[in-house]
């Protein structure tokens, strides 16, 4: 699932979390728990299953996320030094950069991370995958959704 659809589930359960380990958690589990619905990733034609492709949709996903963030701080909708909101949003975030970590660094640091993440993916996936590009839209719906409860 997309970067910017994660942390700004993480942005939205932060705002409601008062404690910021707790909060860390929930946005941890809330980036595994989205990761368990199908959203078209694994059927990405072949000709995107690459590391450029997804080092360049890491990279615009990251710039999505990153301008809204700042934009959200910029209107006052959120307060990034909150430690709850930061917690969350750190959390929500994390899964996906110890997958970076296992494919630029040490495999073995990270296989712990790598296999649950895979294995959370797959659950229901490799059964029941939705077409890429509706995923992709289906996202974007929800990040679009998800900007609203924060605006
Ligand atoms: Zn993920």
């Amino acid at each position: 699932m997309f970067l910017s659809v994660h942390g700004t589930i993480g942005l939205i359960i932060g705002k409601y979390c008062q404690n910021p380990i707790l909060a860390f958690f929930l946005g941890l589990i809330s980036h595994y728990g989205c990761d368990i619905i199908p959203h078209g990733d694994t059927k990405a034609p072949k000709k995107y299953n690459n590391l450029i492709y997804w080092g360049l949709a890491g990279i615009v996903d990251l710039s999505i996320l990153s301008v809204t963030l700042l934009g959200l701080f910029i209107l006052n909708k959120i307060d990034i030094y909150n430690p709850n909101i930061a917690a969350t949003f750190l959390g929500s975030i994390l899964p996906d950069f110890l997958l970076l970590g296992y494919f630029l660094s040490n495999k073995r640091l990270f296989k712990i991370p790598f296999k649950l993440h895979n294995f959370l993916h797959n659950l229901i996936s490799k059964k029941y995958e939705i077409n890429f590009y509706l995923g992709l839209a289906l996202q974007f719906i929800l990040f679009i959704l998800l900007l609203t409860i924060l605006i």
